[in-house]
């Protein structure tokens, strides 16, 4: 593993976890495509997605075509979709480089078509129907005349058709069933004309996890390769588990008496005399502005005290907690018996686990292990 002496805050990601979590998924029927948006949802999309493939993911997803690029620079050659927008005028670049688009418009269609024909390589589209997420889209009545021109006019082959769940990880499944039943409908349409793509996909982490009905060809879980749990009503179980830990170290451990403020504002005073340990992570990194953290130092857990700097955070150690300058802290993984999960994280912060491991910043190293 790479030293991390020298680091003030750092992520330390298990490769060793994604590929299980990855063999764990790709023993469905269908085929997985990884999910590596956002920088691997803060765990470093490069790494992730070269596991991934060893581990018996096809395909891999991402939003946006930068994203598709940085894979495809570090010679990733597995299928790559960009599930999002793709603005039309690096359309070329991306059939020349063999990365598939979505496509949810007439407009992106014949965008997509005439660069696949000025680089004399057929654009790839996953036609995106709109099932009641009412988000991307076509609608389900639009997709046989779209799927019909795709296959009719040069310069783009239709290789897939999706649509995404809007509440698949909801406890009710009604809304998802709804949203199959019409994807179902289209998909009917569709196999009579002979128009069905060799990809019909549906299903995120949730919709995989629950209701293999909906696997189709592909499968295209984020969150559960990561091992992060889709909601709190889905329990990931077992078998999977997560693969990111967020760590820092204290740079000084003071007493301070009664009586005094802490850090800017002075938002906590010490109701006695306190052990107060500074640690190099702030909201510079990503660990947000927002009372009542929580931090694991010599396998207990520390509250935050004070506010949130850019670079550095103060926390109250326990009287007579023996503790020195250097000494890892944990802001999401397990020290001894203590853990503080990424959920625990994002309910203290009022979100959800995706945003935060995707707003670890930049400037905090990955390093795997
Ligand atoms: C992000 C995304 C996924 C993955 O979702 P998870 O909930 O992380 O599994 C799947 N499909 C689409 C279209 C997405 O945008």
């Amino acid at each position: 593993m790479d030293d991390t002496s020298g680091q003030a805050t750092w992520i330390e990601i298990d490769l060793g976890a994604i590929r299980a979590n990855v063999r764990q998924l790709a023993r469905s029927d269908a085929q997985v495509m990884a999910v590596v948006k956002a920088n691997g949802y803060g765990h470093g999309a490069v790494a992730v997605a070269r596991v991934a493939i060893e581990a018996g993911a096809s395909w891999l997803g991402v939003a946006r075509w930068n994203e598709a690029l940085e894979l495809r620079r570090a010679g990733v050659r597995a299928p790559i979709l960009i599930l999002g927008a793709v603005p039309h005028a690096v359309m070329p670049e991306a059939a020349a480089a063999e990365v598939s688009l979505a496509v949810f418009s007439a407009e992106g269609i014949r965008a997509a078509q005439h660069a696949g024909r000025q680089v004399g390589r057929d654009a790839r589209l996953h036609l995106k129907i709109d099932t009641g997420m009412h988000r991307l889209g076509v609608q389900p009545e639009e997709a046989i005349s779209l799927a019909e021109r795709i296959d009719v006019e040069p310069g783009a082959s239709l290789e897939g058709v999706f649509s995404h769940l809007a509440r698949a990880d909801e406890a009710d499944p009604a809304a998802s069933l709804n949203q199959q039943a019409v994807f179902d409908g289209t998909l009917q349409a569709l196999s009579v004309r002979g128009l069905r793509p060799t990809y019909v996909h549906l299903a995120n982490s949730a919709a995989a996890l629950r209701w293999p009905q909906m696997h189709y060809d592909l499968v295209r879980p984020g969150l559960a390769i990561y091992g992060l749990q889709p909601s709190s009503s889905l329990p990931l179980g077992r078998d999977l588990s997560p693969a990111l830990s967020w760590k820092a170290r204290l740079a000084q451990v003071r007493e301070v008496p009664r009586g005094e403020g802490i850090g800017y504002g002075h938002t906590y005073q010490t109701g006695e005399r306190e052990l107060i340990g500074v640690v190099t992570v702030g909201y510079g990194d990503g660990f947000r502005r927002w009372p009542g953290n929580q931090v694991l130092l010599g396998g207990r857990q520390l509250p935050v005290v004070g506010r949130v700097s850019m670079d550095q955070i103060t926390v109250r150690l326990h009287p007579g907690q023996l503790a020195e300058a250097g000494d890892e802290v944990v802001l999401i993984g397990t020290q001894g018996n203590a853990r503080i999960s990424a959920e625990a994280l994002a309910e203290g912060w009022g979100t959800i686990n995706y945003e935060v491991t995707c707003g670890i910043a930049p400037r905090v190293p990955r390093l795997p292990i």
